[in-house]
């Protein structure tokens, strides 16, 4: 680039850019936020601006009004934004002054409407690891509510632990210790839309760290919090509170709320896997809600509820007690009809007044919002009375005398359709401050005064073509056309020569001027203070606004349960403390919107037959018989009834789900042994009060090293573990392993007419004998005479030795092939002198021979194979 002229302007720009070098700059220039140099090269791209240039360097920019917008999407790059505004300069009035004011970031950002999802900012602390074990502390923040989760976990599978908590937060934000890298791999996070921030190197004291906590919640003691006098939890919580002050965003800690301790044990363990494979809350294909299990349940109404109840499902409840409650608030709303339809039509109208109350503790509410805030409460006392007569347990805490008194307040001090710039005025209802109300009435007097001495220096001066003009810069002027001006009378001062008129004042206009100004500006100073106090007000109703939305969002969930149950037949799960199973006539959640005719089945499993292995050929219904089962137990312990026609079922402790490469094939890395790996994880840490569903394991190598693995695999989890596993298989061969009582076998029924194959998606006892893979791959639409020769060559295999023994047996012996095959193996391997002394050793007889004769033989055969 060649020389750049450093305007003062461009020196302001490059002094800021030096303090937020990581930070997209936006910097105000008139009505427009600018970009210059490497960011504007860069987002112009990403934002599809035009770039243009100033002098020689390159600029783009976005208009003021709609940046959000632009905002928007930079932070969803997972980018930082800081914003610097213009202010006039007192000592160099020829130019503005330019400050950081903000800093937006992608957790922080709470300009996203009616959004349904949640934003975590998130902070993990470790130490650096000493032995095998670390102990990870996690801080889970969600800016909407300043609900704060917090736990702690030692592990060993660092990697697993922390991918699991990232999917289940989804944070958008992470702050992690600064030396993160050098336990993660280095591209760890790269996959994430994650922005990741180091923590400060500030906080590199425990002591500090809880100073620093102590001091966010104004306490003397830690245990107030429910935490020891020495934790390394002052951690990860001093990462959060700092990177919050050090970004402007001390606000946020202005809603915080005390921590919650979750506590592992209470909750259905989900692990990374499982909510991926699961499809719980997004779909692997279309990556979004779109055929994901939320969106084939969620009937709610509110972003509130949407949000809440995408936290019940990754969530499920392991208390019986709790689970039960749900489950009868969503019956009694199942059988009071008109109630619930009463419930939903208000449902309708609330809106996510969660965000607006949490905009009012950061203190950026505006005034439109708080008409929305105010309908949604009014909405909310019509509620309450149906719910106290439904005798629904809601809203059970909430004093309505608060909610009226709050819309009492809206109600007497905005005007129903303010205005949104605060700067203007004309949003404070005049009724409530006589003081405004006598300025308003000024203001409009104001224009019958100017028509009056309109009219009067019209008779004057008998020039009736006389018009009043405002400018901005010049204010109130008479404008006269150049054939009057010879008639101008000596009090017209002239103030502006124009090509075909000329401007005027006189003394009388200039004083009506000043009172009208005066009044405006009066009139938008008293309200801004208005303003501002009712926004004090409001704050002290924050409190009960957040218990109002967390109420909200669970009479929702619930609703959504009922009618869910209520339209697609969902059945009441009863729990039963024995080890069984019992499913009738279940059914995939998702599924069976998208089929014509969906098969229900059923599913029976005790402590007798725990491990079902189910064998059927591909597309048989496999898989969707295995999720749909896990799927019911997500539903149960998150208190909604479940796609089936009865449901028993034990409470589970973990789900684990291992899909096998076929069925998952985009991840491209070495698929046995993330399969094997994936597999050992399941197996460290089931318990006999888990549900295992295994699709396809060991298809990433050889037919009998995959069938050995799975054979062993299955006698583990029997015989050590005790869960209930569904095993689905496409390797008929793996039906005869059930030597274990507890192992049963079961298949997919299919019709066989001819070449024609139907599956019938029924689930039933017993085996299939073959896997059908040619008719499968009929149907696919591959060509005839491919089809033909692969006919041929399967004949031909079957007629070879193995198939023709298990047709004598009728079953194939897979552990006795296993054993031949090592056999065979071995001696194939052996010399013709190898194998002629192992006959000599066989044949030779030790209880006839002396030592001496031993020795001689042994000497013999030494030389042999020499
Ligand atoms: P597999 O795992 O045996 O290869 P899938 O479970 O993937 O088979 O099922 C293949 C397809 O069959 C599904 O996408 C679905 O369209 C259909 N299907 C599966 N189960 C059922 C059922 N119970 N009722 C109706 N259609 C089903
Ligand atoms: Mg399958």
């Amino acid at each position: 680039m060649s020389e750049i002229k450093v305007t003062p302007m461009l020196k302001q720009y490059l002094d800021l850019k030096k303090e937020y070098p990581e930070e997209v700059l936006m910097f105000r220039l008139g009505d427009f936020y600018e970009m210059f140099m490497e960011d504007a090269l860069e987002h112009s791209k990403t934002l599809q601006l035009t770039l243009t240039k100033r002098g020689e360097i390159p600029m783009c920019g976005i208009p003021y009004h709609s940046s959000k917008h632009y905002f928007h999407k930079l932070i969803s790059m997972g980018k930082k934004i800081a914003v610097a505004e213009q202010f006039p300069d007192a000592e160099n009035p020829s130019l503005m002054k330019r400050d950081v004011v903000e800093i937006i970031t992608p957790a922080t950002y709470l300009e996203e409407e009616n959004s349904s999802s949640i934003s975590y900012l998130c902070s993990i602390y470790f130490s650096k690891p000493s032995s095998l074990e670390i102990s990870l502390y996690f801080c889970a923040l969600n800016a909407i509510t300043g609900d704060l989760e917090i736990f702690s976990e030692k592990v060993k599978d660092v990697p697993n632990v922390i991918r699991r908590f990232l999917s289940l937060y989804k944070p958008k934000e992470l702050v992690l210790p600064p030396y993160w890298s050098e336990i993660l791999p280095k591209h760890f996070f790269a996959s994430e839309p994650l922005l990741i921030n180091l923590a400060s190197p500030y906080l590199n004291s425990e002591q500090r760290a809880k100073e620093i906590v102590l001091e966010t919640y104004a306490i003397q003691s830690p245990h107030v919090l429910g935490l020891e006098d020495i934790s390394p939890m002052f951690y990860a919580l001093a990462y959060l509170f700092h990177y919050l002050q050090n970004n402007y965003q001390q606000k946020f800690l202005s809603h915080l709320r005390y921590p919650s301790i979750i506590e592992e044990s209470a909750y259905l363990r989900l692990d990374h896997n499982t909510l991926k494979n699961l499809e719980i809350l997004e779909n692997n294909e279309t990556k979004n809600s779109k055929n994901s299990l939320f969106e084939a349940v969620n009937e709610t109404l509110t972003s509130m509820g949407e949000r809440l109840l995408k936290l019940y499902l990754i969530k499920p409840l392991r208390d019986v007690a709790s689970i039960k409650e749900r489950q009868n608030e969503v019956e009694k709303l199942m059988k009071n009809v008109p109630s619930l339809k009463e419930i939903r039509s208000i449902l309708k109208e609330i809106h996510d007044f969660s965000r607006l109350s949490s905009k009012i503790a950061l203190n950026k509410i505006l005034p439109k919002e708080l008409i929305t805030l105010k309908h949604s409460l009014s909405q909310i006392l019509k509620l309450i009375p149906l719910i106290k007569h439904g005798q629904f347990n809601f809203f059970e805490t909430i004093k309505i005398e608060n909610i009226s008194a709050l819309l009492e307040k809206l109600n007497t001090t905005l005007l129903e359709e303010p205005n949104n710039q605060l700067s203007e005025g004309g949003y404070i209802n005049e009724e409530c401050n006589p003081e405004l109300k006598r300025l308003n009435h000024a203001k409009k007097e104001g224009n019958a005064w100017l028509l009056d001495l309109l009219e009067k220096e019209k008779a004057t001066t008998g020039i009736t073509s006389i018009k009043i003009k405002y400018t901005d810069q010049s204010g109130y002027g008479f404008e006269v056309t150049k054939q009057h001006l010879k008639n101008i009378p000596s009090h017209f001062i002239l103030s502006k020569t124009m090509i075909n008129a000329s401007r005027f004042v006189t003394e009388e206009l200039l004083k009506l001027q000043e009172d009208i100004f005066e009044s405006k500006e009066k009139a938008i100073f008293i309200e801004n203070e208005i303003y501002r106090n009712l926004k004090e007000t409001l704050k002290t109703f924050l409190r009960e606004m957040q218990n109002l939305s967390n109420e909200v969002s669970r009479l929702d969930v619930i609703q959504s349960f009922a009618q869910k149950a209520l339209r697609h037949h969902y059945v009441r799960p009863i729990f039963t403390e024995n080890e069984k199973i019992d499913i009738i006539q279940g059914r995939h959640p998702v599924i069976e919107n998208k089929v014509e005719a969906y098969i229900p089945n059923d599913l029976l499993m005790t402590k007798e037959s725990r491990l079902h292995i189910l064998t059927g050929p591909n597309m048989a219904g496999k898989s969707t018989f295995l999720r749909q089962n896990a799927l019911i137990f997500i539903l149960a312990q998150i208190g909604s009834f479940v796609p089936a026609k009865e449901a028993t079922l034990p409470i589970i402790d973990k789900l684990f789900t291992r899909i096998g490469t076929s069925d998952n094939l985009s991840e491209g890395q070495s698929t046995f042994l993330v399969e094997m790996s994936e597999s050992a994880y399941i197996l460290n840490h089931a318990s006999a009060k888990s549900f295992i569903i295994m699709d396809e394991i060991g298809r990433g190598t050889s037919t009998y090293d995959g069938m050995s693995i799975a054979h062993a695999m299955l006698n583990y989890i029997v015989e050590k573990i005790g869960a209930f596993t569904l095993f689905a298989t496409h390797y008929h061969e793996l039906f005869d392993l059930n030597r274990q009582k507890a192992i049963k076998n079961y298949t997919m029924s299919i019709e066989k007419k001819g070449n024609k194959l139907t599956f019938l998606h029924k689930v039933v006892e017993g085996s299939s004998s073959h896997s059908y893979g040619i008719h499968v791959a009929k149907l696919s639409g591959l060509p005839k005479e491919l089809l033909k020769e692969a006919f041929e060559t399967l004949k031909k295999i079957e007629s070879s030795l193995l198939v023709e023994q298990r047709d004598q047996t009728k079953l194939f012996d897979f552990e006795k092939n296993l054993l031949k095959i090592e056999e065979d193996k071995a001696t194939k391997t052996l010399s013709e002198e190898e194998r002629s002394a192992i006959t000599a050793i066989k044949g030779f007889d030790v209880n006839t021979k002396t030592p001496m004769e031993a020795l001689r033989f042994i000497d013999e055969l030494k030389r042999q194979l020499d």
